[in-house]
Parts: structure tokens; C-alpha cells; sequence
């Protein structure tokens, strides 16, 4: 790559210190006319401390300074950072100054694309950047790191070594069919494994797709039980007003709680069961909604005082729901009378004192609380799951064909689930695919 690019790497507000990052054949002459220093200043992964200036010769700022070079970088290529104080306006001008002495502003996703371009890093692993950046869960993060240090770059290969020593006898059988002749019972069992491999392959995108999907999880109890005060008490913000007069959140209120293993979407209805107008029924009718969508309902249920028909009523309407009976308001007494209720209470609490709720929260993570481990599950983006899926169909087809159609049709199958497997790696893609897949990636990575 003959340009060299940079960006500004570190998020976009003011912070403590902040990170613009060089890539490419200048960042070193970049870095030297930056502290205005010779290049041998800079020694390899060396931090230095320099005073950094504008193009005119203007202190901008004392930063840290570092030279990489290449071929043992992040995208390949020479690299450079600057460390530099947070603020907004120092990183624009320390930009702006590394873009006057030479480089080009880098587009999203850039540094990685090179580091594929280069060979660094296949398509898959290039993609875990992104996820290890998106992830939402300490469990999201694990397996992201996993695919980053290659193992389902490892996986997707030996597949794919073992396909391509089918299609190369299958091949020679087509070109010299009275020099090689495979047998048909060891071309069946070679093709079976590899099909079984990509079964397991996709078995573990599918369990991936359900382990790392947000989770549903739906308050509902009838109006004033707490419901708009245990969302803010577990989101610890203030998301919903919060009132003594019932019915006083129309509509549903929601925000994301990330645990250990799972992202939930934590949702506060409108509540069921009051009647009243036209906005009510509204409101009602979308509480039904996010009901059916909902993995979990907290039925939250007021303990200060006996249970109430209106409970008994919401209740029934959430017969074969995955429940959890919450008993807030705990800090009011705890009626005796909800022990005869037909569910028992899990958890007692006070959203408004904030009591228990580190149980209630170790309940609903047991709820969600799943066995797999992580060599069983994969946490694939769409076009991985796409081309995964591509691959193992038209093995399969190949293997029904198997007893009943020439050579050269069974490889041209297999030739599309080489290809599918090629592409999940990164292999032949045309610039614009790569754009594309690269443009959803930060700015400075
Ligand atoms: P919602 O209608 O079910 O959403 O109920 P809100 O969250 O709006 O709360 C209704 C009233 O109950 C408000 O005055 C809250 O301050 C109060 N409240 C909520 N949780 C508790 C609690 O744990 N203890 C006490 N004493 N009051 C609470």
C-alpha cells in the first residue's frame, strides 16, 4: 500500500488521553516532522516523549510517541502512534498536522483491512475485531478472542484441506479416467466426514445465534407495583417516571442489561388488566406484544399488601409464560397472605431501597443459565452463518448424488462448498465486497 493513512483511534469526546494511529511507508518521516526530531530518535516499539508540532512549527502538545515497524505490526505496514492528552481539539490538530505532513485520512475499518491485505489476519479473524469491539458480555468477548487467535480460522481450514484432497482425486478421475480410479466406498466415508465436519460447524452458529441473542425479558404486575422502579433500579437510571398515581408508564419503556453470559432487553410494560381509553388500550395491546416476544416475565407483585383479584387476573393471562414471581415493596412488611398464591414468590425486594436485587439478578442469570461450553459454540456474523449454511448444503447435495450422478456433477457441488469455504476466509472477494464488510468497522481501527 502506497499511501499512508491515520486516524484519530480512541473514542470521540474528552477524555484523559487519546491515540491517533499512522499506518503505511511515512509514519516514520509523519513522525519525526510531528516532534521535530531526526528518525533516529525513534527507536522500534519504543515510547518516546516528545513535544508535538503543527506544520507552522506550534506547540500542540507533550505526547507519547511510538514507531512500529513493519512487517510485526497490527496492519503489516510501518506503523505509528501518538499518545497525546484526550481532548477533542488536541487530537483534531494532531491529526490535522500528521494529515499536512503527508498521510491521508483512513477510512473506517482501514487499518484492519490492510492487516488482511497483508496477510495478518484471514477474513474471519478480521471480523472478530469487530465483534471483540461490539461484544456485549464478558462471554461474547471470550469467544470473539478465540476466533481473533484462530481457531475457527483452524476449524474452517481442515475442513477445507480435507475437501480439497476430494476434488483433486475426483478431478483426476475426470481427466484420466483409466489412471485413476477412486473407490467408492472410501470417496462415501471421506465425503461423510467432511460433511459432518460443516454439520458441526453449523450445529455450533446455531447454538452461538441463540446463546448471544439479547433476551427478552418483560416486567409486567398490575398498575403502582413497581414496575417503571425496578427497571431504573436494575438499569441504574432513570428511564422511566416513576409515580405513586397507577398507570402512569403508557407505554413500554426499555434499555439493556448486560450480564456476565447473556445481554437482556429489559423491558417495562404499560402493565394489563386497567381499563380506560383509547390510549390505554393502545398501551394494553402493546404490553400483549412484547409479551409473545418475551424469553422471561418478571410478574412483579406488591407484598405490602394481599394479593388482589387484578394479580390474580394478569396472572392468568400469563399461563404457559416462563415466569418469575417478584415481590417488591418488601421494605413496607411481608404479607403472609402471598404464600398462598399459586406461584411461589423468588425474590423479595425494594426497587425503591434497591434490596435483594443482586439476587433477583443471579436468579434471572440462572434462568438464562446455560450448559454450553465454549468449543460448542461459535458467535457468527450474518455472511459467516451465510456461507457456513452454503457450504454444508451443497455437500449435501454432492453426497445424495453421490451413487447416481458423474463425477463432474458431484464436483461441481463440491467445487461451491470450496468456494463458500474460500470466501469465509477472505479468499477471492472483490474489492467492493471487502469495502463493505470493512465500512461497518470503527474509524481508527
Ligand atoms: P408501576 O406503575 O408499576 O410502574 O410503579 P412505579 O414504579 O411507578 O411505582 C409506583 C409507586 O410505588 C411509586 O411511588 C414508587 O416510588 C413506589 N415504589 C416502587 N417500588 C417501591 C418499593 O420497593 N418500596 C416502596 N415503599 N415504594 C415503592
Amino acid at each position: 500500500m502506497d499511501s499512508t493513512i491515520a486516524a484519530i483511534a480512541t473514542a470521540p469526546f474528552p477524555a484523559g488521553i487519546g491515540i491517533v494511529r499512522i499506518s503505511g511507508p511515512g509514519s516514520l518521516s509523519i513522525l519525526s516532522a510531528l516532534a521535530q526530531k531526526d528518525k533516529d530518535f525513534f527507536k522500534p516499539h519504543l515510547l518516546r516523549l516528545i513535544w508535538a508540532h503543527s506544520s507552522q512549527g506550534k506547540l500542540i502538545d507533550r505526547a507519547f510517541a511510538v514507531y512500529l515497524p513493519a512487517p510485526r505490526t497490527y496492519s503489516g505496514e510501518d506503523m505509528a502512534e501518538v499518545q497525546c492528552h484526550g481532548g477533542l481539539t488536541i487530537l483534531r490538530t494532531v491529526l490535522s498536522t500528521v494529515l499536512d505532513f503527508g498521510a491521508v485520512l483512513a477510512t473506517p475499518g482501514e487499518f484492519t483491512r490492510r492487516a488482511f491485505l497483508s496477510g495478518r489476519l484471514d477474513l474471519v479473524q478480521a471480523e472478530a475485531v469487530a465483534s471483540l469491539i461490539q461484544a456485549p458480555n464478558a462471554r461474547a468477548v471470550e469467544n470473539a478472542l478465540r476466533q481473533l487467535r484462530g481457531a475457527l480460522s483452524d476449524e474452517i481450514s481442515s475442513i477445507q484441506e480435507a475437501l480439497c484432497k476430494i476434488l483433486a482425486q475426483l478431478e483426476a478421475s475426470i481427466d484420466f479416467p483409466e489412471e485413476v480410479d477412486i473407490p467408492a466406498e472410501s470417496l462415501r466415508l471421506a465425503l461423510q466426514e467432511v460433511r459432518d465436519d460443516l454439520g458441526h460447524l453449523w450445529k455450533k452458529a446455531e447454538a452461538g445465534e441463540s446463546f448471544f441473542k439479547r433476551w427478552q425479558v418483560v416486567i409486567l404486575g398490575r398498575p403502582n407495583v413497581g414496575k417503571s422502579s425496578l427497571l431504573n433500579a436494575l438499569l441504574g437510571k432513570e428511564h422511566a417516571i416513576v409515580t405513586s398515581l397507577p398507570g402512569t408508564t403508557r407505554d413500554s419503556l426499555e434499555g439493556e442489561l448486560s450480564m456476565r453470559q447473556r445481554t437482556i432487553r429489559l423491558i417495562d410494560t404499560a402493565g394489563l388488566g386497567h381499563d380506560g381509553g383509547e390510549l390505554e388500550r393502545r398501551a394494553m395491546e402493546r404490553t400483549r406484544q412484547m409479551l409473545s416476544l418475551a424469553d422471561l416475565v418478571l410478574f412483579l407483585v406488591d407484598i405490602s399488601q394481599p394479593p388482589q383479584e387484578e394479580d390474580r387476573s394478569i396472572l392468568e393471562e400469563l399461563k404457559g409464560k416462563n415466569l418469575l414471581l417478584v415481590g417488591n415493596k418488601l421494605d413496607l412488611g411481608d404479607h403472609v397472605s402471598w404464600s398462598e398464591f399459586p406461584l411461589p414468590v423468588c425474590a423479595k425486594i425494594s426497587a425503591l431501597k434497591g434490596t435483594n436485587l443482586l439476587s433477583l439478578l443471579s436468579l434471572m442469570e440462572k434462568y438464562f443459565e446455560d450448559q454450553a461450553t465454549d468449543d460448542e459454540l461459535w458467535w457468527l456474523n450474518a455472511r459467516q452463518r451465510h456461507l457456513v449454511k452454503k457450504a454444508l448444503e451443497s455437500c449435501e447435495r454432492a453426497l445424495s448424488l453421490l451413487a447416481v450422478a458423474p463425477a463432474d456433477i458431484l464436483c461441481a457441488e463440491l467445487r461451491e462448498t470450496h468456494a463458500a469455504l474460500l470466501e469465509l476466509l477472505g479468499g477471492n472477494m472483490s474489492p467492493q465486497v471487502l469495502e463493505s464488510i470493512f465500512s461497518q468497522f470503527c474509524l481508527g481501527k
